[in-house]
């Protein structure tokens, strides 16, 4: 193993606290939660399949989370409650308590350091820089700037080809179990699902399965023996 890609939201950045706390100020109370949620995943898939440009998908979404409640508000308003939700979000945005360490331990490591996430270009790099880590990365990969998103091999092979190395070289560990995951493992890396929630992973072909890990400080242990006998898992599969 001799790079690792990561994923930025809710890997690296607790984004989903600070959507939370976003949606918190804007109404006063973070019971609507739930309803944000299911909006945001009917979206943002609209978003990532190009049927929608993100700011508009923005604006839509908080229409449609108020017509949820029965408030019809028109294209304008829902812009201006749009942008006061997403000034707060960004105030909101941080990193997670295991990221620093996990970083460090991977740059002493000698292990190459990729992102590798689906949003639009400028929105991730100055969340990137938001936080601290704009000079972080060997190489950041974005869907909205390549025009391909994750779990599409095409994103993982672009971010191998940057770093200068092969899929089976490559770890990429992510939060979501299909887009990063099992994406990453069958474009050929070694993918790693982040499951920060411990969520119950659904049943799935045994060719699905893939490490799985509650927290960034685990990831030293994972990679370990992977970094010191790099094809170790090729001579397994050689030798069955
Ligand atoms: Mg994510």
């Amino acid at each position: 193993m001799k790079a690792v890609c990561l994923d930025i939201d809710d890997t690296l950045l607790d984004s989903q606290s600070a959507a939370r706390s976003s949606l918190k100020e804007l109404l006063g109370t973070d019971r609507a939660w739930p309803v944000w949620q299911r909006t945001t995943d009917r979206y943002y898939a609209r978003f990532v399949s190009g049927q929608l440009p993100f700011d508009v998908m923005c604006v839509e979404r908080t229409r449609a989370f108020f017509a949820a409640f029965g408030e019809n508000i028109d294209h304008a308003e829902a812009r201006r409650r749009e942008e006061r939700r997403m000034a707060a979000m960004q105030r909101a945005w941080c990193l997670f308590d295991d990221v620093a360490a996990s970083l460090d331990w991977m740059c002493a490591s000698g292990l190459r350091l990729a992102a590798v996430t689906n949003a639009p270009g400028d929105y991730q790099r100055t969340k990137l820089a938001a936080v601290g880590l704009a000079d972080t990365f060997d190489a950041v990969v974005i869907s909205g700037e390549i025009g391909v998103a994750k779990p599409d091999p095409r994103i993982f092979h672009t971010a191998c080809d940057h770093l200068g190395l092969q899929p089976h070289e490559v770890a990429h560990v992510g939060d979501r179990l299909t887009t990063d995951a099992q994406g990453a493992t069958r474009a050929g890396l070694r993918g790693i699902w982040l499951n920060r929630d411990q969520v119950p992973a659904p049943r799935d072909s045994a060719d699905d399965r893939v490490p799985t890990i509650t927290g960034l400080a685990e990831l030293p242990e994972l990679l370990v023996t992977e970094i010191a006998a790099p094809h170790f898992a090729d001579l397994v599969g050689q030798a069955r």
